[in-house]
Parts: C-alpha cells; sequence; structure tokens
C-alpha cells in the first residue's frame, strides 16, 4: 500500500484502539490461564500491541531511551550509589536474567534511598528500582527475587517499551497534534496496566522459579505486606501494583495449577 493509504489505515487502527477502550467499561479479569482474561479486554488489549508494533524499537534503541528516562529518574529519585547491600541485589539480578526471554538487555538495580516507602518499578531498557525499605522488608532471598523478578518481567515482556512506542504513534501520525495524541495513549495504558500486571505476576512467578527460588515464599511475601501495612506505607506500591484478593487468587492458581503441576 502507498504511504498515504498506510497513514490512514493506521489512524483507523488507533482510533478504533480508542473507541474500544471507550466502549469496553470493564475490568480485567483473573486469567491464571492466559486465556479466561475477559475477552473483551484481552482482545482490545493484543490489539493496541500489534497497532503500536508498527512503530517497532530495537533493543539498541530501546537501551538509549531507557537510559535517557532513568536520567529523569535519577533527578526525580534520591539514588544510593554506595549501598551496602547492593552486590547481594546484584547477584539476584543476575540470577533471575539467566532466564529471560529476551537478551542483551543490560539489567541495572538502582536502590533508592528511601527508608519508609514500600516501592519497585523498572522502564523500558532494563532499569529496575527498588526502595531501601522494600529492601529490609523483605526477610528472605527468595521475597526479594520475587519482587524483582516481577519488575524484570515487566521489561522482559516489553511493557515498558510499549509505553514508549503508544507515544511514537501518537507524534508520527497526529503531527501537531501529538501531545494530545500522546496524552490519550498514556490513559490507554492504564486499564491495560492490569493486564500487563497479571502477566508480570506469571511471568514473574515462572522466571523466579526457574531460576531455583522458592516462588511459595514470594506469594506470601505479598499477601503480608498487603495485609500487614497501613495505606500510607503501602500507598505507592498500590498505585504501581494496585493489589486485590483476586489478583492473588489468580496467581496461586497459576503456581498450583501450571508452575507446579
Ligand atoms: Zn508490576
Amino acid at each position: 500500500m502507498n504511504a498515504q493509504n498506510y497513514e490512514q489505515n493506521m489512524k483507523k487502527l488507533f482510533f478504533g484502539a480508542i473507541f474500544i477502550f471507550g466502549s469496553a467499561n470493564l475490568m480485567a479479569q483473573c486469567n491464571p490461564d492466559a486465556q479466561s482474561i475477559d475477552s473483551w479486554y484481552n482482545w482490545a488489549k493484543s490489539w493496541q500491541n500489534s497497532a503500536v508494533d508498527y512503530f517497532p524499537i530495537s533493543i539498541g534503541d530501546e537501551i538509549i531511551i531507557g537510559d535517557s528516562i532513568h536520567a529523569q529518574m535519577s533527578s526525580e529519585y534520591v539514588l544510593d550509589k554506595k549501598y551496602a547491600k547492593q552486590d547481594y541485589l546484584d547477584k539476584i539480578v543476575k540470577r533471575l536474567i539467566a532466564n529471560t526471554k529476551r537478551k542483551g538487555i543490560p539489567y541495572k538495580i538502582h536502590v533508592i534511598d528511601d527508608s519508609k516507602t514500600l516501592n519497585a518499578f523498572s522502564i523500558a531498557g532494563g532499569h529496575l528500582y527498588v526502595t531501601k525499605k522494600m529492601v529490609d522488608y523483605t526477610t528472605t532471598e527468595d521475597e526479594l527475587a520475587f519482587i524483582i523478578g516481577h519488575e524484570i518481567a515487566h521489561v522482559d515482556n516489553r511493557h515498558g517499551v510499549r509505553k514508549v512506542q503508544q507515544s511514537m504513534v501518537g507524534q508520527s501520525l497526529f503531527g501537531e497534534y501529538g501531545t494530545l495524541a500522546a496524552n490519550v495513549s498514556l490513559l490507554l495504558t492504564q486499564p491495560f496496566g492490569q493486564i500487563d500486571e497479571y502477566e508480570s505476576d506469571r511471568e514473574g512467578a515462572a522466571l523466579v522459579n526457574k531460576s531455583g527460588y522458592d516462588v511459595r515464599k514470594g506469594l506470601r511475601f505479598f499477601k503480608t505486606m498487603s495485609s500487614q501495612e497501613n495505606y500510607s506505607t503501602i500507598e505507592k506500591m498500590i498505585r504501581t501494583h494496585p493489589y486485590s484478593a483476586e489478583r492473588y487468587t489468580c496467581l496461586e492458581d497459576f503456581i498450583t495449577n501450571t508452575l507446579h503441576k
């Protein structure tokens, strides 16, 4: 097809994705086997993924983009570059990434100098972040590996890089309206974020299990963390990783019926 038709088709795809999002006023549901998730949502999400994959980003570019986002993170958060337990964290990361699907990503774990907030997150290109409070809150290496494994799974399954691709879709198709489109696409990632969380729960648990850690210890820790902490402490963790009893049940079901079958 010629360039003009291509562009028109891409616009249809993108508007279609927005339309579907607007119509599908549903919550993602339990998907221990990746099939039973609400079909509407799953379909819309895979469709959105196909649309943004028209703007592929190579691993080399993902690393460059990730490094520039990390530079912003470094100014937003106080990172402890001489953290006493850095070697311990690096060792866990090294053990986990031996079993990732996408190779060539230079994973690096950064410690945020925050002893009050339980938080962990990741961005495209393999930058992982964890607060000191999170490290100190875990009592075993299995628990910490479970948290880190979940974050690696976000990167390994391209959740971070797809967010970058979505903003590229906006910039490329809408020209001067690109900023607006990028904002819309950010909104789009919110409900689908729940699907990403389910996927990282499963893939992270599989990664931890394959790397020889006790995945059930991690699961128990997840539950303890959510039930014992007061809301103000776990607020940020909940914001980036919305916990629900359903999510826990899904993961437990996946571990029992798929990983440990
Ligand atoms: Zn997550």
